[in-house]
């Protein structure tokens, strides 16, 4: 997330060559939602972006780079928690949004788990 020239912004980590080329082989990312992009209370009331989040995920959009957001939020249903990201400046489309029961019914869709 470099502005047109290669000056340095302040606060930006740049990783080293290794880590670089890990990176490059990443095919996707999975990113936590509370302390990661946002922070709010214990209910999620008033999430407030993290510095730098909504131009991240702007960015990996613009880029094609895939994403989805988690959260170990059980109460709400996975577009419940995307309207309120997207209220909040993020840009996470409802099936970019994952939570624990979503993700064991995609795996149960899938045929994952074991069958024992
Ligand atoms: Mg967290």
């Amino acid at each position: 997330m470099t502005g047109p020239s290669s000056e340095p912004v302040p606060g930006q980590v740049r990783p080293g060559a290794a880590l670089r080329e890990r990176l490059g082989e990443v095919r996707g990312w999975i990113f936590d939602m509370d302390g990661t992009l946002v922070l709010g209370d214990r209910v999620n009331h008033g999430l407030a972006p993290l510095p730098g989040a909504a131009e991240m995920l702007t960015w990996m959009r613009g880029r094609g780079v895939p994403y989805v957001v988690f959260t170990n939020g059980t109460n709400r249903t996975p577009a419940h928690f995307a309207r309120v990201l997207r209220a909040a400046g993020l840009d996470v489309p409802d099936e970019q949004m994952m939570t624990p029961a979503s993700s064991a019914a995609r795996s149960c869709w899938r045929g994952g788990g074991s069958s024992g």
